[in-house]
């Protein structure tokens, strides 16, 4: 679904992604690990639109993608997760899930004049979507909290709520482990795999928790020092010399 081409991103003189080429495979859940400053959140932002890279392609499902903004990915169904906005913090659970553009009519004047109906139906429609994506994350009862007041698993859990919202192609998540507990992150590991199975959603997941990344990802890529150090099933990653090294420097 996604092939990275010798990409480069760098800041200033300093080479943050030196020359990374990575293949996504349609419905995989690919991992993406590597040690702290390896270049995985700025390898995710130039494919996700946030950062221009230096040079290097990306392409999705052949066509070339490099340098869209996030909107436009968005539309193609590529989406990054990021922590909830602000803004959104004072809103409840399902008012956050119903926000998420793609689902929303009433923003264009005719509409509002001439659609009343349809609008009070599709808003029905958008509601019934966002409690069955609780429903599926088995965070229904907190449906009516303010979203702002979750713990750290259940932001994580909205977040991916968000991507369910609309039907999306990928998603990359970047440390969605960060700060959870054992059991919340079980259950978002659980999202993940129902999504992948049932949704046929691709995944690209940026994870330190290597329990998570060797029961949830195949392949696994690993990055040290922006580049793409080694590619394969977990097992074989975790017992490769040069990784290890990686990850516990020289
Ligand atoms: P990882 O996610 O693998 O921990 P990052 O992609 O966040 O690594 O960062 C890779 C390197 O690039 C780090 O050394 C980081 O300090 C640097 N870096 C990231 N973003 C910027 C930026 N906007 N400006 C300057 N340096 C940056
Ligand atoms: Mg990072």
């Amino acid at each position: 679904m996604i092939e990275v081409h010798d990409l480069h991103r760098h800041f200033g003189g300093f080479r943050a992604v030196d020359g990374a080429s990575i293949t996504i495979r349609t419905g995989s859940i690919t991992g993406l690990i590597g040690p702290n400053g390896a270049g995985k959140s700025t390898l995710f932002n130039v494919i996700a639109g946030v950062l221009p890279p230096t040079s290097g392609r990306v392409i999705m499902d052949g066509e070339d993608i490099t340098g869209l903004p996030p909107h436009a990915l968005f539309h193609r169904g590529l989406l990054r997760t990021f922590q909830m906005a602000h803004e959104f913090s004072s809103m409840t659970v399902r008012e956050n899930l119903m926000m998420v553009p793609g689902g929303q009519t009433g923003e264009v004047l005719w509409n509002s004049w001439f659609g009343r109906k349809r609008i009070a139906g599709e808003e029905r429609a958008l509601r019934a979507r966002a409690d069955a994506v609780l429903d599926f994350l088995t965070i229904s009862h907190v449906a009516e909290e303010k979203a702002g007041n979750l713990s750290g698993g259940q932001k994580k859990l909205l977040e991916l709520g968000r991507c369910m919202m609309v039907d999306a192609k990928i998603v990359f998540l970047d440390e969605v482990g960060a700060g959870v507990n054992r059991t919340l992150l079980m259950t978002i590991a659980d999202a993940i795999v129902r999504l992948n199975r049932e949704r046929g959603y691709t995944f690209c997941v940026i994870e330190h928790d290597m329990d998570f990344i060797g029961k949830l990802c195949d392949p696994v890529i690993v990055m040290a020092e922006g580049k793409v150090l080694a590619e394969g099933p977990a097992d074989s990653i975790m017992a490769n010399e040069a990784v290890v090294e990686a990850y516990l420097g020289r």
